[in-house]
Parts: structure tokens; sequence; C-alpha cells
């Protein structure tokens, strides 16, 4: 078992480089922001304790995070290679991911940190639509959908998520600084980290990565 970790503010485009690599590279691609929303859409216990926090901006308690993950791990392959987007957020997360890891024979080969200024990640989550139905993330200026409001992949209706209000997106950012920005030494220190400049668009992000991703693999081999 191995993970893939993208590192990044809100808005740096880690769930949209997640989405495309794990169509080419044959990665599983483990959002544990998609999975919360799934949680709270459902109304399970779990998505009722965290709906307060993600609406606030504010991080999930580390123990419910972890609980989804090794749940999600339980239920792969043993020889699965995982692209976590959104996790881990705190080094408490961090170092239970490597010891959860370790339990299963498994470790983190790279960890890509996107790396956007913030007046970039405003403007990206302010324009930012999601499809209710499959997903599919537009947005408003950068990439915007045929049709205004309905989603070219399913036909779905798209939507603003709540926490892409500007008051929140500032809390988001503020917490990515105060909580998660230190994982950026983290994983330097591990030797892992790879600063990629995700201000750049999606095509150009991707083919940076792919292509790390194939050198180190290749350094592996
Ligand atoms: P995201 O879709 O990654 O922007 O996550 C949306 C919200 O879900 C965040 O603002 C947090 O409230 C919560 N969340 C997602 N992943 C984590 C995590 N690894 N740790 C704590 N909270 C998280």
């Amino acid at each position: 078992m191995e993970a893939i970790i993208l590192l990044g503010a809100p808005g740096s485009g880690k769930g949209t480089a997640a989405e495309r690599l794990r169509a080419d590279c044959g990665l599983q691609h483990v959002s544990t922001g998609d999975m919360l929303r799934e949680a709270v859409k459902a109304g399970t216990p779990l998505g009722v304790e965290a709906d307060g926090y993600m609406k606030r901006g504010e991080l999930v308690p580390d123990g419910l995070i972890m609980r989804l993950v090794e749940s999600r791990l339980d239920n792969g392959r043993a020889d699965a290679r995982y692209m976590f987007d959104g996790f881990p957020r705190t080094t408490a997360q961090a170092k239970q991911l490597d010891s959860t890891f370790l339990k299963r024979n498994g470790r983190v080969t790279n960890v890509f940190f996107l790396d956007a200024p913030r007046a970039v990640l405003m403007q990206r989550l302010t324009g930012r639509r999601v499809c209710r139905k499959c997903g599919a993330v537009f947005h408003v200026a950068n990439m915007p959908p045929r049709k205004a409001g309905v989603c070219d992949v399913c036909g779905g209706e798209l939507y603003q998520r709540s926490d892409d209000s500007e008051a929140t997106i500032a809390n988001r950012l503020d917490v990515y600084n105060r909580q998660t920005e230190s994982l950026i030494s983290w994983y330097t220190g591990k030797n892992l980290l790879v600063r990629v400049d995700s201000s750049r668009n999606a095509d150009v992000l991707v083919k940076d990565i792919r292509l790390l991703l194939n050198e180190s693999l290749g350094k592996r081999a």
C-alpha cells in the first residue's frame, strides 16, 4: 500500500489535480472533504457531528477524520496506491497516518505542495461551482460550464458550496495557515516534499506532477 499526498490551501487545485491523476495514473482518490460532505448529506452520526465545523470553516476533530480514513483503507486492496487530497491537515493526522500505514506495510512515497498566492485562492474559491449530482467542479470565469448552472458531464445542477462564502473562505485560509502549513516543514524533514506552482492552469500543473511521479517511480525501480 502506498500513498501520495497533495498538500495545499483550499483553492490550490488539489481536488482537480487528484481527479485527473486518478484517471491516468491508476490511483485511488481519497478526499476527506468529499467523504465528509457525503456523510453530512446522508445524515450519518459522523456527518451530523462534522457539519458545524465544516460550516464554520474549522477543522473536523482528528479522531473523526482518522475513523473515516481507516475505514476507507480497510475496504481497499492491500496493494492499492492512494492519492490523499485534503488529508492530512494537522501534524497529529500525519503521525497517525504513518502509524496506520506502518501497521499495513504501507508508506507515503511523495508529497506535492501545491503553492499559490492568497489572491489566486480567493478568486478560485469564490467562483467555484460544483455539480450536485456527480461532484464535477467548475469555475464561473476560469472553467465555465457550456450552459450556466448546468454540469457539462451529467446535466446536474451546479451549486456553490456553503463554505465557499467569502467570510468562511477567509476563515478556512487562516485555519490552513495556523494548522496545516506546519506540514510543509514536517514532510520537508522527511525528504518527501516537492513544491509545485499551482497558480498555473490545471493542465500544466497535472503534467508537471505526472512527470515528477514518473521520475520518482523510475528512481525506485
Ligand atoms: P475540503 O473539501 O478539503 O476543502 O474540506 C472541506 C471541509 O471539511 C474543511 O473546511 C474541514 O472542515 C473539513 N475537512 C476536510 N478534510 C479534513 C481533515 N483532513 N481534517 C479536518 N477537517 C477536514
